[in-house]
């Protein structure tokens, strides 16, 4: 698999994550809860990470095994997935709005020997573990459970009269083919799948980065950087820890997002960097309440993970006198694909393609396009992770035998080299950033006892500036009568059923047929010219 075979000063992530290339004292803040103000150092953080591996290997985990992380954005994070890693052991972090069945086919992918939730998941988290063989005495939670349904990690891994272990040394084969990271994505089709995500992948990726944009160039920039993207999602892992800890940023962890939150700790820690999605970027020009605040420390704003209108970036860019810069990639490429600098960005562009990756933009019949030409964006590099855990049926789809990896991203590319989106041929739909696969959602409706057949599409919601499932199904013979009237009741059935981001916010329409093709394949381009003509209709 490694057909790229530059060799990187480090081989363990968490070496070069430690590296401190900044020179920040050992005093540095690091990790802030952006509500209690507690704190971790980088002299804690090295702390915490070796006590972590050695907890871990005194709990009887070894090296290939996998710890699952359920719980939203908190300063315990950084310590965890490092200290696992360290220990060549495998983080995995889940959805925290996945219910139950959803967080259990991520603990039986992964093969997660232990789970570390929050208490507001933990009854999900107990009732996932416990349907798939996990006790009990290995789910762990990330703060004290205040009702002690389970033990506090830090009382049973960091255990600072024990010996501290250093992480583990790699050879660079052993970097190459060596999981930290289990993400989950859906890819270009399918159910969601685990990313197996290398060391090496980390480690070209950061490196490159470096070379591209310079993260670690001037020590005297100090970066205050908002967490409130998850850190589940690749994007927030790259930003926050693969970048964020050996550039030295100080990241101020926001549990869960809102508007006031948001504004609040900006202006409290005089904020200066937001990585953030297009529903923020959206909120920041268009919410009256964002004004109420002095947000004027901000002075790079990012946004990524979905499409955004290059009117909202122009917009935010001029209200807030800050670069908004765009970076586009897949959880499949650990993320980053193209990223936009300074001296080259474009409202309407996701940038140019990092220096460590080979692109190609192909027509349907896999002839390379011209400049300025829609077709199918293709790379090939480091960074392309080593396939989808226990599917090399799913990876070989992904990743043709030459290596490249079909990226299911329509696009264009001008003389500069900028590329724009055009439009996305996969199955995947994108909530607010957020993966929907709809052959989830269809797998869900399938089993609703008023439901025969199911199709489900994305569609635009403009007002909201994303993208929402929709779903066509066919009725049982019994109910035919019923038509329309059933599709409320079907909703709120799917809706209980699954994660928040999934629920089916385009509504349920009640077709004759779902449309597939002779080999029984659901024809999504057809159900969507059905829901263009109905809208024409209305
Ligand atoms: P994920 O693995 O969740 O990051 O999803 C990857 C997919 O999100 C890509 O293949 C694109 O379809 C979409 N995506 C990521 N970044 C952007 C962006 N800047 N603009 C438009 N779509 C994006």
């Amino acid at each position: 698999m490694a057909m790229y075979d530059k060799r990187y000063p480090f081989t363990n992530v968490v070496d070069m994550m430690l590296s401190n290339p900044m020179g920040r004292p050992e005093s540095h803040p690091l990790s802030i809860d952006a509500v209690t103000g507690e704190t971790i150092t980088l002299n804690n953080l090295r702390h915490m990470v070796g006590a972590l591996h050695a907890g871990l290997r005194r709990f009887g985990l070894k090296q290939g095994d996998t710890v699952c992380f359920y719980a939203p954005n908190n300063i315990n994070m950084a310590p965890i997935y490092l200290g696992t890693m360290a220990a060549g052991m495998t983080i995995s972090p889940a959805n925290t709005s996945y219910v139950s069945t959803e967080l259990q086919r991520q603990l039986q992918v992964s093969e997660a020997k232990i789970l570390i939730a929050h208490p507001g998941n933990l009854d999900i988290a107990l009732e996932a573990a416990a349907a798939v063989g996990i006790p009990p005495s290995h789910v762990f939670s990330v703060i004290r459970d205040p009702q002690q349904r389970v033990q506090h990690y830090r009382d049973v891994f960091i255990d600072y009269t024990q010996p501290e272990l250093p992480p583990v040394k790699m050879t660079h084969d052993e970097s190459v083919n060596t999981v930290a990271y289990l993400c989950f994505s859906s890819g270009t089709t399918g159910r969601s799948k685990g990313v197996m995500t290398s060391h090496y992948n980390v480690v070209s990726m950061v490196m490159e980065m470096h070379d591209f944009v310079g993260i670690f160039a001037d020590p005297s920039v100090q970066k205050i950087s908002l967490a409130v993207i998850p850190l589940y999602h690749f994007s927030g892992i790259s930003t926050f820890f693969n970048m964020g800890i050996p550039g030295g940023s100080t990241s101020i962890f926001l549990e869960k997002y809102s508007i006031p939150a948001m504004c609040e700790a900006i202006q409290t820690f005089k904020v200066n960097d937001l990585p953030a999605a297009p529903p923020i970027l959206i909120h920041l020009v268009n919410r009256p309440e964002v004004d109420k605040y002095d947000l004027s420390s901000l002075q790079r704003i990012g946004t990524g993970s979905a499409p955004i209108p290059p009117s909202v970036v122009t917009r935010c860019a001029e209200k807030y006198k800050a670069f908004v810069g765009q970076g586009y990639g897949m959880t499949e490429t650990s993320p980053v694909i193209s990223f936009q600098t300074l001296e080259t960005a474009k409202p309407d562009s996701i940038g140019r393609i990092i220096p460590c990756m080979l692109h190609k933009i192909i027509d349907s019949e896999g002839r390379e396009v011209g400049l300025n030409e829609p077709g199918e964006l293709c790379v090939r590099g480091p960074n392309v992770m080593l396939g989808y855990k226990g599917d090399p049926e799913a990876t070989a789809n992904a990743i043709d035998k030459d290596n490249w990896l079909h990226t299911g991203d329509i696009v264009t590319k001008d003389e500069d080299g900028n590329l724009y989106i055009v439009d996305r041929i996969k199955e995947l739909i994108k909530y607010k950033g957020f993966q929907v696969a709809p052959v989830e959602l269809e797998s869900v409706l399938l089993k609703c006892p008023y439901v025969a057949d199911a199709g489900v599409i994305g569609i635009d919601d403009e007002s909201q500036g994303t993208e929402i499932p929709l779903a066509f199904v066919t009725l049982p013979d019994n109910l035919k009568n019923q038509g329309n009237a059933l599709a409320p009741k079907i909703k709120a059935w799917v809706d209980e059923r699954v994660a928040n981001h999934k629920r089916l916010r385009g509504g349920v329409r009640v077709i004759t047929e779902i449309p597939k093709s002779a080999a029984g394949k659901i024809l999504r381009k057809d159900m969507k010219a059905i829901y263009k003509q109905q809208q024409n209709e209305i």
